[in-house]
Parts: structure tokens; C-alpha cells; sequence
């Protein structure tokens, strides 16, 4: 049986999209969300985007050891920002020399700053 689900503005569809990717949500919320969605293509994409966020700072959080997601982060970074500001910008990442110890923590919060922009950017 359908039940008329209230309906939600874009504001308010969109504050729950935390709740709905940690499966916070009651039913009749999630429906009602879920039928928001449905119609609406600009909250369909953001609720991708902020999915994709969430996935990419969970999966730094629970890394111990993130050299290889670091070097796949760096490259697209690298890519966007060569694309952004010509092949200087590109350079002059690449020449950046840290030692290791300076260089994770930087790097970890590089990637989560960066993986923002980039997502925000997309
Ligand atoms: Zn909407």
C-alpha cells in the first residue's frame, strides 16, 4: 500500500544523505527520500558525489599503510592539476622531495583535501 510519503525539498533531502549511507534512516524517511531522488536528477548527483566522498575518507581512515592509494590519488591530482594549470603545475608537484617521515602525514592530509577539491570539481 502507497502511503503519501511527505515530501522533501532539496535542502532537507540532502541532510540526510548521512543517515542514508550509514543505513540511519527510519522507512519512512528513506522512502521519502528515495522518491525525492527519483525525481530529482541535481540530488541523484550529489548523493553520488557525497557517496564517493564518504567511501574515499572511510577507506583512508581504516588504511594503516596508504603509499599505494597515496600514489593513485597523487597521479589523478597531478593529472587534474596539469589540466587545470598546464604542464607547470604538474612539474613542480613532481619535484616536491620530502623524507618519508615529513612526507605521510602531509600526504594524508594532501589526499583528503585533494580527493575533496577533485571530487568537487567533477
Ligand atoms: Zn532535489
Amino acid at each position: 500500500m502507497n502511503f503519501a510519503a511527505p515530501s522533501l525539498d532539496h535542502d532537507r533531502a540532502q541532510a540526510l544523505f548521512g543517515q542514508l549511507v550509514d543505513e540511519q534512516l527510519a522507512p519512512a524517511e528513506e522512502q521519502a527520500l528515495r522518491s525525492h531522488l527519483d525525481a530529482c536528477a541535481d540530488c541523484q548527483h550529489e548523493l553520488e558525489r557525497y557517496a564517493r566522498t564518504v567511501t574515499l575518507v572511510r577507506s583512508l581512515e581504516r588504511e594503516r599503510a596508504p603509499a599505494e592509494l597515496a600514489a593513485q590519488v597523487m597521479k589523478r591530482v597531478r593529472r587534474r592539476r596539469r589540466h587545470l594549470f598546464g604542464l607547470q603545475g604538474g612539474r613542480f608537484f613532481e619535484h616536491v622531495s620530502m623524507p618519508a617521515e615529513v612526507a605521510v602525514p602531509v600526504v594524508l592530509v594532501a589526499i583528503a583535501a585533494a580527493a575533496l577539491i577533485v571530487l568537487l570539481l567533477q
